[in-house]
């Protein structure tokens, strides 16, 4: 794709196009798949250049493969970074980089009500490292100011918060961020690079669990990371060299195939969510219902400021017990119950025994995540054959 000129694709151009040119590969239109371990050298010299640095090319699938690189620099574009980089999963991405900012005995401030491992991710470095995690509402900067510390050496924020669909204020995170010079992390899982940009927000770090709506397809676990070059570089040669968690070339060719289409699919999960969360908020059963500017929060003026649309993920209480909750995803006939996010078939999940499960129950019942409350991943289907089964479902409880 042509970078010479002063015209800038649009994003519905650049998730086909770039980080990929067929004239290097032999006209290919499609990214060649480099199912490939390692590569050959033409000389010992070669060999010898390439390990010091002095020559570009690529030396062994865990330090580079062209398939994966061209996956880096598309979700790089995506996100206007300087650099992307791609993992095995998205728990990968995030010890890599959490890693990678942290030494023993360092603090980290982060949002309240983070994906389930991360938060066991921060324990463990707590136990092994002494790295103390304070969590805040991120509401207002005087709240995440009192948090900070001389050891504070990253902010980590997920937005919007699972499963609750609480924004966080990404432009007020940013600016603390960088008046106390603390880089700022940003879980882009649930909306994604078309709905929400944390960089253009100068934010300086964003992770990926890409096996969400990067894929879309339900069928690759991948983690990417987007930020500045000279980090992500250290990154590759240190935690991701080292500890490993690097992508197949056959992930990364899938990836690259599911995000042709994101577009696409993210206005009509976007549209299916609206249609649904409009049609849930009027049921009779249904109590209380989140979705991104929706909710009893007030943070539609975040939801202006950061978000394109309210995304494809809506949670709903429905009134009575544990017991109710769990037979309206039994009598689901469409609707399929499982964990993840943004896969074709429409998702459904129920919190506090399954993502949530290992939360102890006040810290739960805190978050707003009671036993009634259920979390619809919004698929590609046919909206009125979703809500035909939901309210089908709902009629029996
Ligand atoms: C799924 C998820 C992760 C973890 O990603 P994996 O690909 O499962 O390792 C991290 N953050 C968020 C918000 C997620 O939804």
């Amino acid at each position: 794709m042509k970078k010479d000129d002063n015209y800038q694709f649009h994003f519905d151009t650049l998730v086909v196009h770039s980080g990929y040119n067929s004239k290097d590969y032999l006209g290919s239109l499609s990214t060649p798949l480099f199912q490939t371990s390692t590569f050959t050298f033409e000389s010992a010299e070669q060999g010898e250049r390439r390990f010091a640095g002095e020559e570009g090319g690529y030396i062994y699938s865990r330090l580079g493969n062209p398939t994966v690189s061209a996956l880096e620099s598309r979700i790089a574009s995506l996100e206007g970074g300087e650099a992307g980089l791609a993992f095995s999963s998205g728990m990968a991405a995030i010890s890599a980089i959490l890693i990678a900012l942290t030494k023993s005995d360092d603090h980290i401030i982060c949002s309240k009500g983070i994906y389930g491992c991360t938060f066991g991710l921060l324990d463990l470095m707590k136990d092994k490292y002494r790295i103390q995690t304070d969590f805040s509402s991120m509401s207002s900067a005087d709240e995440i100011e009192s948090l900070i510390t001389p050891k504070t050496s990253c902010i980590y924020i997920e937005s919007p918060i699972n499963p609750t669909m609480k924004l966080v204020d990404l432009q007020l995170v940013s600016q603390i961020g960088k008046k106390h010079n603390i880089p700022v992390v940003v879980d882009n899982t649930f909306a994604t690079p078309y709905l929400q940009k944390p960089l253009q927000l100068d934010c300086d770090i964003v992770i990926h669990s890409a096996t969400k709506y990067i894929c879309g397809h339900g069928d690759v676990v991948a983690g990417l990371v987007v930020g500045k070059k000279d980090f992500l570089a250290k990154v590759a040669m240190t935690t991701q060299k080292d500890i490993g968690g690097i992508i197949s070339p056959f992930d990364a060719w899938l990836l690259l195939r599911g995000l042709k289409t994101l577009p696409v699919r993210m206005d009509r999960h976007c549209s299916n969510a609206k249609f649904l969360m409009e049609k849930l908020k009027e049921h009779p059963k249904v109590k209380k219902v989140y979705y991104p500017g929706h909710s009893d929060y007030h943070d539609d003026f975040i939801m202006t400021k950061q978000m394109a649309q309210g995304g494809g993920l809506i949670s709903f209480e429905v009134y009575g017990t544990k017991d109710d909750a769990q037979q309206l995803l039994n009598e689901l006939q469409l609707i399929r119950i499982a964990v993840s996010l943004g896969d074709a078939e429409t998702l459904i999940q129920h919190p506090a025994t399954m993502t949530h499960a290992v939360v102890p129950e006040k810290e739960r019942l805190d978050m707003g995540i009671t036993d009634q409350l259920l979390r619809l991943s919004v698929g590609l289907e046919n909206k009125d054959d979703i809500w035909a089964d939901l309210s089908n479902a709902l009629a029996k409880v």
